[in-house]
């Protein structure tokens, strides 16, 4: 008998399969082109793609749910990672990877992937995008993980909106290799070696010096509790709940199957209720 892989999380109801879910998503395989090393902390994977429509896959920070397992007779093994960059004439996505130490199913992905490896994903689901309203400036604090993304909003920075970046990496080549529209100051908060991703707390600690935090917009994704704690500092710090973006990308000694366990959990009981996605507030799951 097939060993049972305990990072596939069971939809016993088939509720990610209905509409509410799938909202538009479809199915798709990407073919990995190639994998790069532009910088120590991040693989590059370009892949071709065939969309049944290309235009949902051209605005900034769509996630993809990437399959990197299949174990079988269980649903596949999915992660979330954003598309860096499309190329529609090529039809050619890049994800980039944060390489992280521990033995995880994207990791052991990474190390098997070639030329030619075909990438099972679901996507794209459009990703949250800092929001302007009115003469606010736009506030980022990004950590690594949410660097793929921060790229994508400043590829397509809107002329005219102001905003400042916070981002934290080990890299300092990450972190110059950001675009630098008009209207944005970047502000790299370098993590020495030597201190674990999520445990500095550098991004709570930007935030908490934030001049007159009621007069911005935010946007932050970064390790689940920290962004947590960012979240609850600015909302008592007076910014309103509509100017705040947070989402926790990762968490700190938990895989992803797990958190995914959770937020299943929480969508179960919502539909369950009648309520839909939308209505899920993923930063205040209790995990
Ligand atoms: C909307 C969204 C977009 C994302 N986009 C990207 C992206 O473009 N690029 C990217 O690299 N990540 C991205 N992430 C984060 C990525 O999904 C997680 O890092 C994921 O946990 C990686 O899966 P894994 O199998 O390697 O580790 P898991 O099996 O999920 O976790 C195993 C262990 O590794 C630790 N871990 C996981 N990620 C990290 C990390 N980055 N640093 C240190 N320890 C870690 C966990 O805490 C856990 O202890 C995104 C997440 C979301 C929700």
């Amino acid at each position: 008998m097939a060993r049972i892989n305990t990072q596939s999380v069971e939809d016993r109801s088939g509720i990610l399969e209905e509409e509410d879910h799938m909202r538009g998503m479809e199915r798709i395989g990407m073919e990995v082109i190639s994998i790069s090393r532009p910088f120590a902390s991040v693989a590059r994977v370009t892949g071709r793609i065939a969309p049944a429509d290309p235009a949902p896959w051209m605005p900034p920070n769509q996630a993809v749910r990437i399959a990197v397992e299949e174990p079988e007779g269980q649903r596949p093994v999915v992660r979330v990672y954003t598309i860096r960059a499309f190329d529609p004439l090529r039809s050619e996505v890049e994800i980039d990877f944060v390489i992280h130490e521990d033995d995880s199913p994207a990791m052991r992905w990474l190390k098997s992937a070639r030329p030619g490896t075909v990438l099972p994903m679901i996507g794209p689901r459009q990703h949250f995008i800092p929001l302007p309203s009115g003469d606010r400036r736009a506030a980022i604090f990004a950590d690594e993980t949410a660097i793929p993304a921060v790229y994508a909003i400043l590829m397509a920075w809107p002329g005219g909106l102001k905003g400042s970046a916070w981002i934290e990496t080990p890299d300092r080549a990450a972190f110059d290799e950001l675009p630098r529209p008009d209207g944005v100051d970047l502000h790299l908060i370098l993590r020495p070696a030597g201190v674990a991703p999520g445990s500095a707390q550098n991004l709570l600690q930007a935030a908490k010096a934030l001049p007159d935090p009621q007069t911005w917009t935010v946007w932050a994704a970064g390790e689940r509790v920290e962004m947590r704690d960012l979240r609850n500092h600015l909302r008592k710090a007076g910014v309103a709940r509509t100017d705040l973006q947070v989402l926790g990308y990762w968490k700190k000694g938990m895989s992803s199957s797990d958190l995914d366990r959770a937020r299943l959990a929480e969508y179960e009981a919502l539909r369950a209720r009648g309520l839909t996605l939308e209505t899920l507030g993923d930063i205040d799951l209790p995990v």
